[in-house]
């Protein structure tokens, strides 16, 4: 079984999401253990502090290095992780090849940052892999792991029940393109009507305007990746 630690100042952010619908049955399936380490647990003082003002001065808080190293070390004294995961925004880029990479591993510890960042020490000591999820800045790191998540968990083996599913999804399909259009009952909604061959029960000629359409949207809208 998979196992994902999650090291953050902010654990209630991702309850919701992590006890609901698909990523909430590979858990009670027991395909993936999902645990929270709120670094505040961490700390040493009275008033839980995990945060501090950077050295040089400017705005923004840094997360302190002691409550992460106490953390992370505590964790890998119980278990060697085949990766150590900060979520960064200068940290290589999520994509499905790598969300496929990390669903082959057993046990990932991600890290969240928060405020302004992490104290530089923590990436040098503890940290082999940044991910970000996109180009743009978020208030910290618990959407991304999230993200991360997601997008890891769903491709383990068993968590979707029709494993064919996810081999048509974009970016995961053999072409590698986009998905195509889908349709569900009823035939004829405020009259726009189901495409003809999708009712006609034909298996090849379904097929084939499944592919065409998904060549079609992915020329249209992600050239790139025909590439
Ligand atoms: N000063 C940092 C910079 O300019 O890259 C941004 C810090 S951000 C406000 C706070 C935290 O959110 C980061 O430590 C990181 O964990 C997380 N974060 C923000 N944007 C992210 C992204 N695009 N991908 C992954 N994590 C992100």
């Amino acid at each position: 079984m998979m196992r994902i630690d999650v090291v953050t100042g902010f654990p209630k952010l991702m309850h919701s999401p992590l006890s609901e619908s698909i990523i909430k049955r590979a858990q009670a399936k027991r395909l993936v253990e999902i645990e929270l380490h709120d670094l505040r647990d961490f700390t040493t003082d009275k008033h839980k502090t995990i945060d501090d003002t950077p050295y040089g001065g400017g705005a923004g808080m840094i997360l302190k290095p002691e409550p992460v190293f106490a953390c992370i070390e505590s964790l890998q004294s119980k278990r060697q992780y085949d990766e150590g995961i900060y979520l960064s925004a200068d940290g290589e880029r999520l994509t499905q090849r790598l969300a496929n990479e990390l669903s082959l591993k057993q046990n990932l510890l991600l890290l969240c940052g928060h405020y302004k960042g992490i104290d530089e020490r923590i990436r040098e000591a503890l940290i082999t892999k940044e991910i970000s999820i996109g180009d743009y800045v978020l208030t910290g790191g618990e959407l991304p792991a999230l993200v991360l998540i997601d997008a890891v968990v769903r491709l383990i083996p068993g968590v979707i029940s029709d494993g064919e599913s996810l081999l048509t999804d974009s970016f995961q399909s053999a072409a590698g393109g986009l998905d195509g259009p889908q349709y569900t009952r009823p035939e004829e909604f405020r009259g726009m009507k189901v495409p003809d061959v999708l009712l006609s029960g034909n298996h090849k000629e379904i097929a084939a305007w499944r592919a065409g359409q998904q060549l079609k949207r992915t020329t249209e809208r992600r050239k790139d990746l025909l590439e």
